[in-house]
């Protein structure tokens, strides 16, 4: 897949140095029931996860409050089901909702007819529940086919968020052909997952203290704002970030953010943004016939 190259230097509004998209998965009960051990009668797992839309959602939304920043949340159908009016609030504040599976579906579909499937099915309780059509992908598992991009574009998305290849967006090709449609790379370092999460053993023995964690991302925003136009796409979960001693750190690194050239933007505003700067996009012509 030679899409990447050459790697986008782009120019962000009022001359900010690097774009940073601050994106939380609202996995919820889901990260337990589909990549913990399945037990939905083990309340103690199904509990940590509810903590999130219950206990660090609110909280979160009252950090973002105070920095007068828009995020992405990318949420399971399910959860909408489970959570309905905190998912409606996150809407009616104005952050975007993006696509993220319906029970969080770990290893993908089986079939194109599946995962359509599951799309429909995800996409019906964000609108019913939230009123927003997501635009914006993120796969719970990161698993996508050959199919995936003209699919997804097909559908109405603008993005995906799922790559891992470069430190910045890039627009997705369609036989070589640019696409109105971008990919918004993330990476473990800049999960807190991989910090903070304790649902497996080796997990358990990696948590870190938040000032540990947030250090090693602010080493690389440091690194990528000199570098230039560049963009980090974050992947916060509620149910991690949303206790207030881990909070209250990734708030002070937002205000470090702020004082050295970041631009906060919602995932679906910086993918308008960056199709408007592009201009035209030559005609293409589609791979699969659906
Ligand atoms: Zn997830």
């Amino acid at each position: 897949m030679n899409n990447t190259w050459p790697r986008m230097q782009v120019k962000w509004p009022d001359n900010k140095k690097i774009g940073i998209l601050m994106a939380f998965d609202v996995d919820a009960e889901c990260l337990w029931t589909q990549r913990g051990d399945g037990n939905r009668d083990h309340i103690t797992n199904i509990s940590r996860g509810t903590y999130g839309p219950k206990t660090g959602l609110p909280r979160i939304l009252k950090m973002l409050d105070a920095h007068n920043i828009k995020a992405t949340f990318y949420v399971p159908g399910w959860t909408a089901e489970q959570h309905p009016k905190i998912i409606k609030e996150l809407a009616d504040r104005g952050h975007e909702i993006g696509f993220h599976g319906y029970e969080h579906e770990e290893k993908g579909a089986n079939s194109r007819e599946e995962e359509e499937a599951i799309m429909d099915r995800a996409e019906k309780c964000l609108r019913d529940i939230a009123g927003v059509q997501p635009v914006g992908h993120r796969g719970p598992g990161g698993v996508m086919y050959d199919y995936s991009v003209e699919m997804f574009y097909k559908r109405g998305y603008i993005y995906s968020s799922n790559h891992r290849d470069v430190d910045g967006p890039f627009f997705h090709r369609i036989n070589g052909k640019e696409i109105p449609f971008l990919e918004f790379p993330k990476d473990s370092l800049y999960d807190d997952g991989f910090y903070m999460c304790t649902l497996s053993e080796p997990m358990r023995e990696s948590m870190k203290s938040p000032r540990e964690a947030i250090k090693m991302m602010k080493a690389e925003f440091d690194g990528l704002a000199e570098e230039g136009g560049r963009m980090i796409t974050f992947v916060f979960h509620p149910q991690l970030s949303g206790h207030p001693g881990r909070l209250r750190v990734l708030s002070e690194f937002i205000g470090y953010m702020k004082a050295h050239g970041a631009c906060f933007m919602r995932s679906d505003e910086a993918a308008r943004y960056l199709i408007e700067q592009h201009g035209p996009f030559e005609p293409i012509e589609f791979q699969f016939d659906k």
